[in-house]
């Protein structure tokens, strides 16, 4: 599953499933209203950052969670997508019953 051998693919973190599907939930940085697996706007500023970074982390075997929990800590809840942020309020909820 992990692709440790492949130096390709840390110049096209799209390759990776894992990348696309977190990134999916994820809204792009530069203020369109993509997120950042579909991003593809010209010089937009940051989503191969935080591609790179999405690639790092799964990498890292973050899970899914995990992940979106590192770029909001770092983008700010901006970064969320809708379907992100009812995903979050299901897991609050969750959480809300563990405490
Ligand atoms: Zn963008």
């Amino acid at each position: 599953m992990r692709p440790w051998r492949s130096s390709l693919v840390l110049f096209a973190p799209l390759t990776n499933a894992d990348v696309r599907r977190v990134g999916e939930t994820l809204r792009c940085m530069c203020g369109c209203s993509y997120t950042v697996t579909s991003c593809n706007m010209l010089n937009c500023s940051g989503v191969e950052q935080a591609r790179a970074m999405l690639l790092e982390l799964v990498r890292k075997g973050l899970s899914d969670d995990e992940i979106r929990a590192e770029f909001v800590k770092i983008h700010g809840p901006v970064v969320e997508s809708e379907k992100l942020k009812r995903y979050r309020e299901q897991i609050e909820e969750d959480f809300s019953k563990l405490d």
